[in-house]
């Protein structure tokens, strides 16, 4: 069969090369290069999935990636490691289960796929713009360079996010044109706004805290509580920490949500002065803007100011009234209805040459290897299904 994959991504590549083991593939990719965002995951070390069975894996995620459960069993995080471990590429484990490249470079994922595609022919710059439909059957696709026609086509053409690497939404449009429903779209794994004068005044930008309990409290009452890392920025918060915190805090975002920074868990006020019992504790930036005057001696300073001292460490509220837009987020929440695709094939319940994968359908889980996984799986899947046409 003829296969036609829409969108060179980490959906689009695996399911190219599973493809290609028995058919031929051809695989447009709108930029001059694959895997634009993969090179950007983790920081550029790309956390590619994490050591968790499908049961854990799954509960973290959306509900409605329980339609990935037969994927998840066919294609697993351990496969996905056994993949790359065995193509030269070993992965390790870090904390939470998070599996990253051994070389701490995503490149060395991509290079694993890059030559794995070795049966593909890729095309680059070709953009698809629309679906050719002959009597209701879809027969090609138009690109800004022609048309192109096939007999398979799996659309791996990503979410909403970061829409300069290429995921601009258009898959969306594509699947709405046969029919699909596609779910509310909004960015999760993003950074918070907040207007608070410590935000505002741009006086503390750039602070950033390593491993601190930072905790999301809606109408004063603290609800869920993370350690991490967090950075303030010009327009609010971001951080690994608040990245992982902002699906629930955007949820709430219809009360008043507080975001509670950590510097200490506790304090003792038992040295000499102020400024010898939080040295070390924080940046002396932090501490310089939470406390005055840290040359007193403690026992100068009142039982009442000690506790408003320690209140700041150890709990100080930044109000959250945003979340930064959806093409400033990790990853789009949302996407073609997962009850429109038959989950053992990722195939279109409209369309039975089509099929769609990656962060396109309404798949998607939290920081930690998850959203790779679940774009390698679908892709992996949606490759081996058209061998059950
Ligand atoms: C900064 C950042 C860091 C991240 N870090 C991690 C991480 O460490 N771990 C993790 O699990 N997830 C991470 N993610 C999420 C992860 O990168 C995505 O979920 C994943 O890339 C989705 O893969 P995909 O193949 O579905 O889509 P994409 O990677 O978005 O690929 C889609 C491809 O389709 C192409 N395309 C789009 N439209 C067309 C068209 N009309 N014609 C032709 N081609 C088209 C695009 O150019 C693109 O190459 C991160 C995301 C970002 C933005």
């Amino acid at each position: 069969m003829k296969v036609i994959v829409i969108g060179g991504g980490p959906s689009g590549m695996m399911a190219s090369i599973k493809a290609s083991e028995n058919h031929e593939v051809i695989l447009l990719e709108k930029n001059n290069r694959l895997g634009v965002k993969l090179l950007m995951t983790g920081n550029g070390r790309c956390n590619v999935t994490n050591n968790k069975d499908v049961n854990s894996f799954i509960s973290e995620c959306s509900k409605s990636t329980r339609f990935m459960y037969y994927s998840l069993t066919e294609f697993s995080t351990k496969d996905l490691i056994n993949y790359f471990n065995s193509k030269g590429c070993p992965l390790i484990e870090e904390e939470n289960n998070k599996m990253f490249p051994k070389s701490n470079k995503a490149s060395s994922i991509l290079n694993v796929l890059e030559k794995d595609l070795s049966k593909v022919d890729i095309r680059y710059n070709h953009e698809v713009l629309d679906w050719i439909i002959k009597d209701n059957k879809v027969v090609g696709v138009s690109t800004n360079k022609g048309d192109i026609f096939g007999d398979y086509f799996i659309c791996a053409t990503g979410g909403l996010s970061y829409p300069k690497t290429g995921s601009d939404g258009k898959g969306y449009e594509l699947a709405k044109k046969l029919g699909h429903t596609i779910t509310n779209l909004y960015g999760i794994e993003v950074a918070l706004v907040s207007n608070d004068e410590i935000i505002l005044s741009k006086e503390l930008m750039g602070t950033s805290f390593n491993n601190i309990k930072v905790s999301v409290v809606v109408n004063d009452k603290v609800k869920k509580s993370i350690k991490g890392d967090l950075i303030i920025t010009h327009f609010g918060l971001s951080g690994p920490a608040i990245l992982e915190l902002s699906a629930f805090v955007r949820k709430n975002l219809n009360k008043k949500v507080d975001i509670i920074i950590s510097t200490v868990d506790d304090i003792e006020f038992d040295k000499k002065t102020l400024g010898m019992c939080i040295k070390g504790i924080a940046s002396k930036r932090w501490l310089d803007y939470l406390i005055e005057d840290q040359n007193r001696n403690i026992s100068e300073i009142s039982k009442k100011d000690l506790n408003i001292i320690k209140e700041k460490l150890t709990s100080f509220k930044v109000n959250i009234v945003d979340t930064l837009p959806i093409d400033k987020a990790t990853v789009t929440s949302g996407g073609i209805k997962t009850s429109e695709l038959d989950p053992r094939t990722m195939r279109s319940k409209f369309h039975g040459n089509v099929c769609f994968c990656g962060e396109l359908i309404d798949v998607q889980g939290p920081i930690g290897g998850y959203n790779l996984t679940l774009a390698f799986t679908s892709g992996y899947i949606s490759g081996k299904g058209i061998d059950f046409c």
